[in-house]
């Protein structure tokens, strides 16, 4: 056995633990660069809370900037630019006596404080995209980060402990991209985790979110490169989230589904840092570029097409998912294997979540793109190789 585990130094998890941002972001450092995601937390005063805690526990606040839709290239350099100046006017000294980053709200925000604290740090390109895999000069991080604390405010992405950042661009050549900033300096030095932040997300986006963690969960727990470690806290996840996350959606208040959904987020971080992703993902990245399909609703569509097309290959893994989703009692692992993707269909139509391509705006003719889009990093984690004329069979069933 041969293995690589990553994960944030300090995690600080429960109910309320909001509270201690100050001493967590203290630990780090004394004047924080903070990120934020969500207009909501604006509006509801977290961010104010957040400044007053900060103040309290004697870390200077610098709002350093907001996002409201997933990073583009643009917005890391201008927030990178923007850090590198503040830091230059008072010295630029990184950790306990200098300089932090706040990430605080969805993956967005985290993905986008992780990407500037990253680039704050390494200057030989001012632009983010030389660091990308597989566009620009594939440049590579040689300076750690400014130490980073993530606070997600959503239970879903699992950002605040993965080490890649996802930006996209529009201007890419020579179709736009969404591609990686991935480094193993990357992983956030500590993560405050309330679930509590989570319970103003709306059902709709509790739904979403939830699928993406519990895709990450299973493409972690089935991938080519599943290692023991992330396969057994997969599992946990699942466990958690399977039964949970329905709960979470119908009662946005249910302290101990939220809870759970949290955790399992945080897991489904864990794992797929670990032990990567698989097909899903891989087609979730292209419907995000070609159709403009909201992450984790793109990954809640392509779970039962990803699970159907790899029973064969995993049935142990996948039948371990049928059963924590229905009571049936099955003769094999085979037999339950080949009912998991009509019991994740049940489950996505109890919350919400369509089922067919053409219910998230996408027409047959942009599935050559799609196709091509999705040979990502995530894709190379899928148990079996999927050719692309099995690909685009897939994706025209489920039209
Ligand atoms: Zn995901």
């Amino acid at each position: 056995m041969r293995y690589d585990f990553l994960v944030p130094a300090r995690t600080l998890f429960g109910w309320g633990r909001f509270a201690e941002a100050g001493a967590a972001a203290r630990a780090l450092g004394t004047r924080a660069f903070i990120v934020s995601g969500s207009r909501q937390l604006e509006r509801d005063g977290t961010l104010d809370r957040l400044d007053a805690l900060l103040k309290q526990a004697g870390v200077q606040p610098v709002r350093a900037g907001s996002i409201h839709r997933e990073p583009r290239v643009e917005d890391v350099d201008r927030l990178a630019a923007a850090v590198r100046e503040k830091m230059a006017l008072v010295g630029s000294a990184a950790g306990p006596a200098g300089h932090l980053v706040i990430g605080i709200g969805g993956g967005s925000a985290i993905d986008l404080a992780k990407a500037a604290s990253a680039m704050a740090a390494n200057r030989e390109s001012p632009t983010v995209k030389d660091y990308l895999e597989g566009v620009g000069k594939n440049l590579s991080l040689k300076q750690p980060p400014l130490p980073m604390l993530a606070i997600p405010t959503t239970a879903g992405t699992g950002s605040e402990c993965t080490k890649n950042a996802v930006i996209s661009s529009d201007e890419g050549e020579p179709i736009p991209f969404k591609k990686s900033l991935r480094s193993d300096l990357m992983v956030p030095r500590a993560v405050l985790l309330d679930p509590q932040l989570a319970v103003s997300m709306p059902p709709e986006v509790t739904a979403r979110t939830g699928m993406d963690a519990i895709t990450q969960l299973i493409e972690s727990a089935i991938s080519c490169k599943a290692q023991p470690i992330p396969t057994a806290l997969a599992f946990h996840g699942l466990s958690l989230a399977l039964p949970l996350i329905e709960r979470a959606v119908k009662n946005p208040l249910d302290q101990e589904a939220r809870e759970g959904m949290a955790h399992a987020a945080y897991l489904s971080g864990i794992t797929l840092a670990n032990a990567g992703l698989g097909m899903a993902h891989g087609v979730a990245a292209a419907l995000g570029i070609s159709a403009a399909v909201p992450h984790g609703l793109a990954c809640a569509v392509m779970l039962p097409a990803a699970l159907e097309a790899n029973g064969g290959a995993r049935p142990a893994e996948i039948a371990r998912v049928a059963r924590l989703l229905t009571r049936h009692e099955y003769q094999s692992d085979e037999e339950a294997a080949r009912a998991a993707p009509a019991a994740v269909r049940e489950l996505c139509r109890r919350i919400g979540i369509p089922l067919r391509l053409r219910d998230v705006g996408v027409r047959k003719e942009q599935i050559p793109a799609i196709v091509k889009g999705s040979r990502g990093n995530s894709m190379n984690g899928n148990p079996r190789p999927i050719d692309d004329a099995e690909l685009a069979a897939i994706l025209e069933s489920m039209l």
